[in-house]
């Protein structure tokens, strides 16, 4: 699937490690820091997602941020799945986000792990904990629970149960571990102070009874940890030195402490970041996961969703997304990314890395009345017009060719260099053509242009010191392929999808034009290009042949515009379709 390539796997270990550790930020500076003290010997991380859903954009700034920082000292980073809600999560997830890591260039080596491997021994600590007197079992209800835990300004009261004698609550845990109680009876809470400022330090939930199959475990657990329990444990005992995690977390930075501390082992640091947030675009689990059941996209892998599988169908090369993590550091601070900057990466890689071909998406045929008919020239079309080492592609020319209805105006505005009755361009790599008749169907739309040509400007040069302005490029007719062309735009419309009016949701401003699809002609040349496989159409932008690809019937994503070519090819298409 996809571009699994060996060359993104050694991507984030690559070249790039120095080049990012110059782009210093404060968990950088930390690192340097705590490693000059000898305060830490070694940078191991790890990315902990929650296999409840497909990794996107936001993920993406974690994995470079936790392989990028370990491969930069020399250290680690394991893959870890924080996987204890097993009615959210599945198989499916843990395989898609693996792949999607390695795609991306984490390389986790043969540390693969899951907080489902640890329940055993979260279970041990936890019959700890209530021997040392420091969690109970609580048999109010989650409503209780709540109503008793106070508010920001009012403390919170003591459980009737919390002082239940250490023999009851290890009795009743056990009881709750071998399934003898119904969802919601009894919980496992640490005892620690039900007045803390902090509302996380009031008695915070371990464990809670869910009669639920496991997809690692399946029926062996009927309790399940929490989070935070599980997540500073499972970094303890995979001896992680910095815990990095986003904002939300700062609150369960002293709970995390918490029970390290108690439990007497390894302390791992946990240290906060900013989440990315993108314009036009929501990063969310939940949100995302909604798009799909509701149908608004085709998939998590839907060339329009922010999911790395999404982007990657797309075309956007792994190289452009660890470009742009790294454009938009790391810090303390929210703030909103604008889009266009990871167009604009986009852009930079696929400008270098991508061979050129042409292909014509609103064709508008041209008939040269003076070149033979039958007649067939190859041309050479660079390969990269920067980079001649990696030669050319031959592109058939012939006597009627498909230039893009954009390209001619029958009553040319001023500085309108491309095709007009009377004027001359250039055909890219090929002939100077001059327009001399516009032939229009009984409806009265233009169907044909008869063009002649210059048979001394054979490759695009100029004959006489002749100069034209306008290049556009082409296709011959009768050797392109049609293609399928799914050309994409924005899922939503506004900046901020999430800050929705009342009474909306934010599906409500998903974008009803975010993909159009239109029939092209390519060059022939493309039509076996493979799935995956991405290519500058010259003029329109940046493409990449879809997984639905075939020589039967060739498909092709739009990755990105060249500049702002949206708003015109989207009135050529509706025109095409109507
Ligand atoms: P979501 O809100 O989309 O469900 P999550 O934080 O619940 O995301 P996890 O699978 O728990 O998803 O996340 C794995 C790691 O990725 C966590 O360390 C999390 O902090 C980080 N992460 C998630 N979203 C972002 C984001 N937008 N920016 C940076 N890091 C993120
Ligand atoms: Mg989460």
């Amino acid at each position: 699937m996809g571009n699994d390539t060996p060359d993104a796997l050694s991507g984030i270990n690559g070249d790039e490690a120095a080049h990012k550790f110059q782009n210093r930020d404060f968990i950088r500076a930390m690192i340097e820091t705590d490693l000059a003290a000898g305060r830490k010997k070694i940078v191991h991380t790890r990315f902990p997602p929650e296999p409840n859903g497909y990794l996107h954009l936001g993920h993406a700034k974690s994995i470079c941020l936790n392989f990028g920082v370990a491969a930069e000292r020399g250290g680690l980073c394991n893959l870890r799945f924080d996987d204890t809600n097993p009615e959210k999560e599945s198989r499916e997830y843990v395989d898609a986000i693996r792949s999607d890591v390695r795609w991306l260039g984490g390389d986790w080596g043969d540390r693969e792990y899951y907080a489902s491997d640890y329940f055993d021994r979260l279970y041990s600590f936890a019959e700890q904990l209530i021997r040392m007197g420091k969690a109970y079992v609580d048999s109010l209800s989650g409503d209780e629970i709540r109503e008793y835990r106070g508010t920001l300004t009012e403390p919170g009261r003591d459980s009737p149960y919390r002082e239940r004698s250490v023999e009851d609550s290890l009795d009743l845990f056990r009881r709750m571990r071998d399934g003898e109680f119904a969802d919601g009876v009894h919980v496992l809470r640490a005892k620690i102070d039900m007045a803390s400022p902090n509302i996380i330090m009031r008695d915070p939930v371990l464990y809670r009874i869910r009669h639920a199959a496991h997809h690692r475990t399946g029926e062996k657990w009927h309790i399940y940890p929490l989070y935070d329990y599980t997540h500073c444990i499972c970094d303890s005992l995979e001896g992680i030195t910095y815990s990095l995690c986003t904002l939300e977390f700062v609150n369960n930075r002293e709970l995390y402490n918490w029970v390290l501390n108690t439990l007497d082992i390894f302390r791992s640091e946990q240290t906060e970041f900013a989440r990315l947030s993108l314009t036009r675009t929501v990063l969310s689990k939940r949100k995302l996961i909604q798009l799909v059941e509701e149908g608004h996209v085709q998939g998590w892998d839907d060339p329009r969703m922010p999911t790395l599988s999404g982007l990657r169908r797309r075309g956007v090369p792994p190289e452009a997304l660890r470009e742009f993590v790294s454009r938009i550091g790391v810090s303390r601070a929210d703030n909103i990314v604008d889009y266009a900057m990871l167009e604009f990466c986009i852009r930079e890689y696929l400008n270098a890395t991508s061979a050129r071909a042409m292909a014509v998406l609103a064709p508008l045929k041209v008939i040269i009345e003076n070149y033979p008919e039958g007649q067939v020239e190859w041309l050479d079309l660079p390969l990269n017009p920067e980079r001649p080492e990696l030669g050319a592609r031959s592109v058939p020319f012939s006597r009627e060719l498909y230039i893009e209805q954009d390209d001619f105006r029958a009553e040319p505005p001023k500085k309108f260099f491309r095709l007009s009755p009377g004027a001359e361009v250039r055909l890219r790599c090929a002939y100077y053509i001059t327009c001399r008749e516009v032939q229009k169907d009984a409806q009265g739309n233009i169907s044909a242009l008869i063009c002649s040509y210059d048979p001394q400007s054979w490759g695009g040069g100029s004959p006489d010191g002749r100069k034209v302005k306008g290049t556009l490029h082409w296709v011959s007719a009768s050797h392109a392929v049609p293609a399928e062309v799914r050309l994409y735009d924005h899922l939503f419309l506004k900046d901020d999808p999430s800050a929705v009016d009342p009474g909306k949701t934010f599906p409500d401003c998903l974008n009803p034009d975010s993909l159009l699809r239109v029939t092209g002609f390519i060059d022939p040349s493309l039509r076996s290009l493979p799935a995956g496989e991405r290519v500058q159409f010259e003029r329109l932008g940046y493409f990449c042949a879809d997984y639905d690809t075939s020589p039967e019937h060739p498909v092709f994503n739009r990755t990105v515009t060249l500049k702002d070519t949206w708003a015109k090819l989207e009135k050529q298409g509706r025109s095409q379709s109507s």
